[in-house]
This record gives structure tokens, sequence and C-alpha cells, in this order.
């Protein structure tokens, strides 16, 4: 099969968004904005080796390529719209392009998404996929907006996709009924659209935990200028992960919490008065929120322990150059 036959046969489908005025096949896409709106643009890259191993499920592969990518304009509040998607194969193996390519649009009906364009390849396996959003001019929420006095919220549990790494590759043991759990969180995490779109004008900053929680807060403290007071207890965890907080492997579950990468939850901040409003969005969008501390005007980020200590060193997040 050469290219031309494998784009139109696997990545080419009719669009049925009227704002597509050229899709896949020309040299460029002509997509058209609706008006009032601005375009949030992202890209990400996922490397064999780095971000998945050779023997990954490839349909797990191509809902996460796309999922990490709506992820970060879930942080933005914007609402995902079109997607051009890089890949380098190693082959023209069909069965694996079939199944990543169900994965990839099984997520991507699922929010409208429609894929406009990209490259194809030969090369070792990695996908870099643009996705663009829109979202009414000027509301987007960056991680510059933050103010001291504010609270800082996540959304879901943290850790639980390091802690699946972790036991995947036997460096510790899960109660074999969470794994499964555990493993979805890793490999189909659940970008979080619809409580990003409800945050525009609530939330004062915000961004997606995907290199863990204190090396990302980081980014909204250094951004605002701001520093975080975060109580350890308040941090939301899972079942695996808080059997082994309070056992011998505490060390690896504050990394897998405070430090973990892949978990795709957002962590924003908001003012004290956005409480009631918070709770009811979460419950309408049904992704649980919780308050974790409060940012302050001295600058550093302070996490304290179950009594009240302050954790010293933290865990350190993941750093691809480190
Ligand atoms: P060009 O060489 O002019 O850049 P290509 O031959 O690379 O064009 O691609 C032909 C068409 O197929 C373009 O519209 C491009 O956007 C699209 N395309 C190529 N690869 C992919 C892919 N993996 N997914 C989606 N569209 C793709
Ligand atoms: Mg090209």
């Amino acid at each position: 099969m050469n290219e031309f036959a494998l784009i139109d046969r696997f990545f080419k489908r009719t669009i049925h968004d009227p704002y597509v005025r050229l899709g896949i096949g020309d040299d460029a896409a002509i997509v058209v904005p609706a008006p009032g709106q601005e375009l949030a643009i992202s890209v990400d890259m996922l490397v064999e080796g780095r971000h998945f191993l050779p023997d990954v499920d490839p349909e797990a592969l191509g809902h996460k390529v796309l999922a990490v990518n709506l992820s970060d304009l879930a942080a933005m509040g914007a609402r995902p719209r079109w997607a051009l998607l890089g890949g380098a194969l190693p082959e023209a193996d069909e069965r694996w392009i079939e199944a990543f390519t169900r994965g990839l649009f099984a997520l991507a009906d699922r929010y409208g998404v429609t894929l406009i364009g990209g490259d194809t390849t030969r090369g070792p396996r990695n996908f870099c996929l643009t996705i663009l959003g829109e979202l009414p001019a000027g509301t987007a929420i960056t991680r510059s907006g933050a103010r001291a006095g504010d609270d800082v919220w996540v959304s879901g549990t943290l850790g639980d996709a390091m802690l699946a790494l972790a036991a995947i590759q036997r460096r510790t043991a899960v109660d074999a009924a969470l794994l499964p759990v555990l493993r979805a969180r890793l490999e189909r995490p659940e970008p979080r659209i619809a409580l990003g779109e409800r945050l525009r004008g609530v939330a004062t900053a915000a961004l997606d935990v995907s290199d863990g929680l204190t090396g990302d807060l980081a980014h909204i403290l250094e951004a605002s200028r701001v520093g975080a007071r975060i109580e350890l207890a308040a941090v939301p965890r899972g079942e695996a992960l808080a059997a082994k907080m309070a056992g011998p492997e505490r060390g690896l579950a504050l990394s897998c919490l405070l430090a973990g990468g892949d978990d795709y939850e957002l962590c924003f901040a908001a003012s004290p008065d956005a409480r009631e409003r918070l709770e009811a969005i979460a419950s309408e969008v049904q992704v649980p929120v919780t308050r974790i501390g409060a940012l302050t005007a001295e600058p550093g980020l302070v996490v304290r322990d179950e009594g009240g200590a302050t954790l010293s060193p933290l865990p350190e997040a993941f750093d691809h150059f480190q």
C-alpha cells in the first residue's frame, strides 16, 4: 500500500463539519472560525520508547495521542474543533493502523473533532498531533491570572497513571482487582473538556497535570507570581494509592501523588467566593473536584503533611532532559 492509499483508507473520512472548507487532500486545510471566537492551538508528540512501548495496544495509543492534546485545550477552557496528525510508521501494518485510527476517531467523534490534515512518513514510530480549539475572544484560562488568596483545586484523582506504570514494570504490586482501573488511567486518559469549558470565567488560572502536581503547579506560581500552600491529606487519590500511602511504600506513593506524570487532570485556582459554584459545576459535568490548598503572597510551594509539618524534599517532577 502506498502513502496516498494509506492516507485515503485510514485517515480521510467524510467531513460533516460545515466550518471545514477544505480537509484532507490538498496542500493545506481551510477552516472558518465562528464569529467572535479565538483559536487555541497546541501540539504534543508521543515517541516510541519514551511515551509508549513498542508493544502498546494501537487502539489505546490512538486514543492517547488525541487525549493528551484535548487535555491542553481543556486547561485553556477551549472547545476542541480540528486536528492535524503527523505520523512516522516503520511499516504500513494495516491491522496496526486500523486499530490506531479506531481509537483516535472514537475519541474525536465524542468531542466533535475533525481530522483536517497531517503528514505521513516512514520512520521510527512517533505521532505528533496538532489540535485547534475555539473559545469566545478574551476568555481563555491562562496560567498567569491567579491571585494570592485563591483556592487551589484539582479534578479527579492524582498519581494513578504513575502507579500503573510502576505496577506494569513490576516495581510494585497492586491488588489484581484494581489494576485494570489503574491501567486505564495510564493508557486511556479522559480529557476534562466539559469541566474546562465550564471553568471559563470561574477559574483564575489552570493547567493540565501531565508532568506531576508540584512541577506543574509551579508553572502557575511562576506565571502568576504567587506561592502556594498545599495540604497533602487533601490531595485526592484512588484506592490503590491510598493503601500505599499508609504503608512501607509511602515514598513511592508520595512520588505518584505529587510528581506522577500522565494524569491529565486539571489543576486550577479560583477565588474562595467560587466554591459553591465549582461544586455545582463538578456535579453537572460529573467530574469530582477537590480543594487542596491556597495561593500565598510569599513565593514558593509548601506541602504540609498529615501532621502539619512541611514535606521536604518534595518528590521531583518528570523532566525529559534531567
Ligand atoms: P504535501 O506533500 O503537499 O504536504 P501530503 O502528500 O503530505 O501533502 O499529504 C496529502 C494530504 O493528506 C494532505 O492534505 C495532508 O494534510 C493529508 N495527510 C497526510 N498524512 C495524514 C495523516 N496522517 N492524517 C491526516 N491527514 C494526512
Ligand atoms: Mg506533507
